[in-house]
């Protein structure tokens, strides 16, 4: 893993001391990776994120000892934080062939899908349009040593043009549309994983900016917040 600079026994030392052992114990976490590979992710390194990620730590204590199973959980000011098989599906299809450096992510919520992203590409760049998540999301992953991650609070349907275009744009939550201004701040080459549609009734789809044209194939059904219009600022 490149950047990665806790590997699992440190990480697992670092919970053990913060929690206790009980309910992250290394078969806890085990379980969930073999679910998840049980379920079609492939991706090593993908796995081995979803295995390192104290993903009890981005969540409310009162909900902690339920961190290691495959569901979304709510984590305060009306979101959630995703399923980890969505993160580590969405994750796989980002990096697959993926050869670029540069990825914006919408909807950085608790930050778990940045935490599990970071140390497999070079820099994220990501917004998220409640400061106050923001502002967790950001200690969270100063805790965790990650440090290649730039956060802005602001409306993700607008993208981040000063630092694009992206080689990858990641989006956790789903607008009813894809916005133009992510289109546009995709690079040559790139790819955008984005839920797209109603309430209940999304698709996760994958586009790629090919020379002349948009690619796009579907990933499946999935379940979003949506992606609000306007920031809260
Ligand atoms: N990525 C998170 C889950 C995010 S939930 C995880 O790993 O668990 C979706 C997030 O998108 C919420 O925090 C919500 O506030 C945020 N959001 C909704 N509309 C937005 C917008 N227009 N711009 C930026 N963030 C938005």
């Amino acid at each position: 893993l490149r950047g990665g600079r806790w590997d699992r026994r440190v990480a697992e030392t670092m919970i053990d001391v913060r929690k206790g052992i009980g309910m992250t114990s290394a078969r806890t976490r085990d379980r969930l990776v073999q679910r998840l590979r049980d379920q079609g992710i492939r991706n090593e390194a993908v796995l081995e994120q979803i295995r390192n990620v104290p993903r009890h730590l981005f969540m409310d204590e009162a909900l902690a000892s339920r961190a290691y199973e495959d569901t979304a959980l709510p984590i305060g000011l009306g979101q959630t934080i995703s399923q980890p098989y969505v993160v580590a599906r969405m994750t796989e299809a980002l990096l697959d062939g993926f050869e670029g450096e540069t990825v914006l992510e919408v909807g950085t919520g608790c930050g778990y899908q940045t935490a599990v992203l970071a140390p497999l590409v070079k820099k994220i760049y990501t917004i998220e349009r409640i400061p106050e998540l923001l502002r967790r999301a950001k200690q969270r992953l100063r805790q965790l040593d990650i440090y290649n991650v730039q956060f802005k609070p602001g409306d993700g349907w607008e993208g981040w043009a000063k630092y694009g275009p992206y080689d990858g744009i990641i989006v956790t939550a789903a607008p009813d549309h894809v916005p133009e201004k992510l289109l546009e701040q995709l690079a040559p080459g790139g790819r955008l994983i984005i839920p797209v549609g109603p309430q209940g009734v999304q698709d996760l789809v994958k586009i790629t900016n090919c020379d002349d044209h948009n690619e796009q194939v579907s990933l499946g059904a999935v379940s979003f917040v949506p992606l609000v219009k306007g920031s809260t600022e």
